[in-house]
């Protein structure tokens, strides 16, 4: 037989698949390891959904998404962030940020050409870089730095290939809000090397200590930016599969082509059930932030209290803390957790080399069982 694709072929499956297949063989596990809200969707949005499918709608819709969507969207942009964008050459409903992310870069990129990537990031990162044809060029971040971007690390990197810096904030894994200052010279950065930046901002309404900045509002960003958002987190809706891309319309135009040939729409019940949730869920959204706010507080003062050093997480609901003062590294301090006291987390090495030295731990974990954790993680330095 031929070979099968050498950038797949070549791109290993996700770290964070083991530790779930030893975890599904155990009692008792308690799962620190999933970046998922353990809320189930707000009854509103669930019952928006619901009443769509009664109503029959079940064909696909305009390839661009709702119209009535991307206005609520490109509305909320507006109101929360001043962020600019045109309902109707501007903005494009997908099927989850996972699809605007693939999107946005193959439209990007030619074969070759590179992405900066602070790490550690989002696993998808790097992977859908080279699916697209570029080449992924990992800069590390530091704890020491509360993981902020290291901008002159980035300049560092450029070369006459690089065509776009990829970054997610609030962050998946550490937690990380990138200071406005960061973002400006960031942006400077790339006006002075015409470059292209994608950011992430799916977590951008879990935010603890201060707002949220929209790259794409940030003097000078927009002709050059794609902002990803959507609804998996904020509105714990992942099992709907809807997001959205924002981006000038040259860029967005090209967005579309791909995915009215791949994907087509993104599902219609999903989208009536995102125009409920940009409608009417705002309440829903605001507890389930001050939950995950709770829960931050006590799990990583617990972490500190068990001994292991843990930069502040100001967003999204990771806490990224070191366990170097145990003397493993992180994937035999995953691995002996899960074994030793049934609590899953993820070595912090899956989302890159600067992830060594940590671990990953979601908090989106009821309270009872993060106080459980803490302990059960207390119990396992001790031991060691
Ligand atoms: N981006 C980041 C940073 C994530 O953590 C995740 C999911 O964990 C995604 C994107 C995927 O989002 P979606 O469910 O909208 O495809």
């Amino acid at each position: 037989m031929k070979p099968l694709n050498s950038t797949i072929t070549a791109i290993p499956p996700s770290g964070i698949r083991r530790f779930f297949d030893i975890a599904a063989e155990m009692d008792d596990v308690i799962s620190l390891g999933v970046g998922e809200p353990d809320f189930v969707t707000p009854w509103r949005i669930r019952e928006a959904g619901i009443y769509a499918l009664e109503r029959g709608y079940t064909t696909y819709t305009g390839n661009a998404g709702l119209p009535r969507l991307r206005e609520l969207i490109c509305a909320d942009l507006a109101s929360r962030y001043d962020a600019r964008y045109d309902p109707a050459t501007e903005c494009l409903v997908t099927t989850g940020v996972s699809e605007g992310l693939d999107l946005a870069l193959r439209v990007l990129l030619d074969p070759g050409e590179e992405v900066i990537v602070p790490e550690p990031c989002y696993v998808a990162y790097q992977p859908c870089v080279s699916f697209a044809g570029g080449t992924p060029v990992g800069v590390p971040t530091r704890a020491e730095d509360g993981f902020a971007i290291d901008v002159a690390a980035v300049e560092a990197a450029v070369t006459p290939r690089t065509k776009a810096i990829l970054i997610g904030s609030p962050a998946n894994p550490t937690g990380a809000v990138q200071p406005p200052e960061v973002l400006r010279a960031l942006v400077a950065l790339a006006e002075r090397h015409d470059l292209y930046l994608l950011s992430d901002e799916i977590y951008d309404r879990l935010t603890y200590d201060g707002t949220h900045t929209c790259l794409g509002a940030v003097p000078g960003a927009r002709e050059r930016t794609v902002v990803l958002g959507g609804f998996s987190k904020a509105q714990a809706m992942t099992g709907w599969r809807v997001g959205w891309l924002a981006a000038p319309a040259p860029i967005a135009e090209l967005c579309l082509r791909v995915h009215q040939y791949t994907m087509l729409c993104a599902p219609h019940v999903s989208q009536m059930a995102a125009v409920e949730a940009l409608s009417n869920a705002e309440p829903d959204v605001a507890e389930m932030v001050a939950d995950y706010d709770r829960r931050r507080r006590v799990f990583v003062k617990g972490l500190r209290e068990a001994g292991l050093e843990c930069p502040e997480p100001a967003g999204a609901f990771y806490a990224f803390p070191s366990i170097r003062s145990s003397g493993l590294d992180a994937e035999t301090f995953a691995e002996r957790l899960l074994r030793e006291e049934s609590v899953a987390v993820v070595p912090g090495t899956v989302f890159g080399p600067s992830g060594a030295g940590h671990i990953r731990c979601s908090y989106a974990t009821a309270l009872p069982q993060l106080e459980q954790a803490v302990e059960r993680i207390g119990n396992f330095l001790r031991r060691l």
